[in-house]
Formats: C-alpha cells, structure tokens, sequence
C-alpha cells in the first residue's frame, strides 16, 4: 500500500541530501562523467541532477521506480561482490512515493528521449522527448504528502550543509568525474572531473590546504589504502575534514577515525581530527556495506589487519616527509 512505501521511503530518504545522494549514485553507477546538481531552498523545494550517463532503457523506465527493481544484482550471491553503489533498488520507490517527480532519459541507440512525470507516487504522463543522452531527475516538494516529516526537516541552512557536505565527499571520491553543483543559482562546486584527487579536493576545499597535504599510498593483502593526510596542524582539523572511501563509495566510520587518530598521537601533535582523504580499496568480500540502508557505514571483516596497514601506511607518509 502507499502507506508502507511512504514509512518505507522515510528510512532511505529522511531528508533532500539523502535524495541528492541516491541519485548522484545512480548517475555515477550509470558511469556519468559529468553530473549537475541543481537545488533551490536546500533541496526542500527542488532538487535536479543531470547526468550524461547510459540513460535507462525505454521498456524499463517505469519498473525502475517499483520497489526492489534494481538492475545491478541478478544473483543473490552478488550481494558479495557489490561493485554498484547502488543495489537495493529502493531509492527511486522511495523517493517518487514522496515527491513529484520528473524523470527524462535517453539511451545511446534511441532516437527520442523518454519524459515521465510523477505525484506522490502515481505516473501522470510518459512522452517521447528530445533529449541528450543520459538521465535527468527533478524532484520537487518533497515530503509534502508526509507533513509529519516535512516538519521534522532540520532548518534551509542546516539541510544545505549536508547536501553540500555529501557533493563535496562524493566529487573528492570521484575525481574522474566533473560535477558541478549550484544552490538557488550560486555556484557552490565546480570539479574538473581530471581524474586527479588533488584536483578535487583543491575545488572544494581551496588551494591553501594543498601545501600540508603529503601523499599516502600504502599496499597490503587484499587491500591498498591510498589518499592525502594532513602534515601540519595549521590546517583548523575536524572530524568532518576527514573523508574515507571504501572502494569508491563514502563512508563513516568511528574506526578508521579513531585509527587516524592513534597513528597520529605518536608521529605529530596535529590535534584531535587529522584532515585526510583516503581511498581504501579492499577485496568486497573484506567489507560489508549493507549494515545501514544509508549505506554510510561499513562494516570490515577483518579490523586489526585494515587498521594495521592504514597506521603503517600514515606512519610511512608522515616519516618520508621528514617531519
Ligand atoms: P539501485 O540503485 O539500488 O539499483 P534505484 O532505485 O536507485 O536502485 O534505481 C533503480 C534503477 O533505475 C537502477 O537499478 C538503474 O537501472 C536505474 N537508474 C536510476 N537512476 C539512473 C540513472 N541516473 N541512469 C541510468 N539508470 C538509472
Ligand atoms: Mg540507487
């Protein structure tokens, strides 16, 4: 019934970051190399993603809104060998049960694009479209059929941080990619999309942090941790300044901060939150991403010998900069 998907869609889309993120990760799994994010009032009025990825198929356009209708496992043993961000086919249930949505796509072998609107869940219209290859999705009044969790929204600044908070992490994890991001009009991000973290990260964070960033690259069984770590204090440290990325996909986790924080304690007074980058890539079958429908936080099958190599890996950086 619509309202198990409305209690449904409130756990993987509480709020328009969420949405903001669930779609970029479809975009980036349909390997867009350029996305755009366009939000007005933090997202809680409009929220539109543009990708130039492979588009989705005429005949499976509608079923992709249908609950559990992900495209990317057939197999139930995939679930081991995730490589997709996304894999639970939830998001777009969820989020055009509470929304109106437009969708437009087009593959590369269609002539026309395809336009479907959505309210709340139900199709309105489905028309042939001229349109560039790839996928745009525009969400608009969000959680106005859910008034109860349209009031438990944080307020227009608070939500915007986190949108931002999730684009910034996300174009760091994905240098290949060029995203471009503006709030109500105002360019907030624009990446280059060469393949570089550094590159990113200087988009989103500037160029004065780039002289106390020393490169981290560190290679253990089954896992390879690589990235920038911070080299001096100077640089105002929060936790929020730090970023891991677990086989391409963002992630918290309480561990690897309180990991970065021991490697530290020893090699250089830095505070409590050294700012890093991190990318971990590690077998899939050594990482569960599925303890959370948010899919933040991962769960490693093997802490110590992870936490090892990632202190042996700060450890080596931070000494061949002859601090
Ligand atoms: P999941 O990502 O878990 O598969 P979603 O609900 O996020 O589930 O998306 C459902 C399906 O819609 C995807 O499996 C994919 O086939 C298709 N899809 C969604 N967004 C895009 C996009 N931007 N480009 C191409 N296909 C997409
Ligand atoms: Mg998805």
């Amino acid at each position: 019934s619509s309202t198990i998907n409305k209690i449904a869609a409130g756990e993987v889309v509480e709020r328009p970051a969420a949405v903001v993120k669930e779609l970029v990760e479809n975009s980036l799994d349909a390997s867009a190399g350029r996305i755009i994010v366009e939000i007005v009032n933090s997202g809680k009025e409009y929220i539109r993603i543009t990708d130039d990825g492979h588009g989705i198929d005429p005949q499976d356009v509608e079923s992709a809104f249908l609950r559990h209708a992900t495209s990317k496992i057939s197999e139930v043993e995939d679930l081991e060998k995730i490589n997709s961000l996304g894999f639970r086919g939830e998001a777009l249930a969820s989020i055009v049960a509470v929304s109106k949505l437009d969708i437009i796509t087009k593959t590369a072998y269609c002539q026309t694009g395809l336009k479907l609107s959505y309210e709340f869940g139900r199709l309105k219209s489905k028309d042939e479209v001229a349109a560039a290859e790839g996928t745009t999705i525009i969400v608009k009044d969000i959680f106005q059929n859910v008034p109860a969790r349209k009031k438990f929204l944080k307020s227009d600044r608070a939500e915007l941080v986190s949108i931002s908070d999730i684009i910034d992490k996300i174009a760091i994890g994905h240098s290949n990619v060029k995203f471009e991001y503006t709030s109500n009009g105002k360019r907030m991000l624009s990446t280059p999309g060469d393949g570089k973290m550094l590159s990113a990260i200087r988009a989103v964070h500037g160029k004065d942090v780039m002289s106390s960033l020393i490169e981290l690259e560190h290679e253990c069984p089954g896992c390879t941790v690589s990235g920038y770590i911070s080299s001096n204090s100077a640089y105002r440290s929060s936790r929020s300044c730090q970023y891991f990325f677990v086989n391409g996909r963002s992630v918290r986790s309480d561990m690897l901060s309180d990991c970065i924080q021991t490697a530290y304690r020893e090699l250089l007074p830095i505070g409590k939150h050294a700012m890093c980058f991190i990318n971990i890539d590690i077998r899939p079958d050594m990482v569960d991403v599925n303890i959370h429908p948010t899919k933040l936080e991962v769960k490693f099958t093997n802490e110590e010998s992870l936490s090892a190599c990632l202190k042996e890996g700060i450890g080596r950086a931070l000494k061949g900069k002859e601090l």
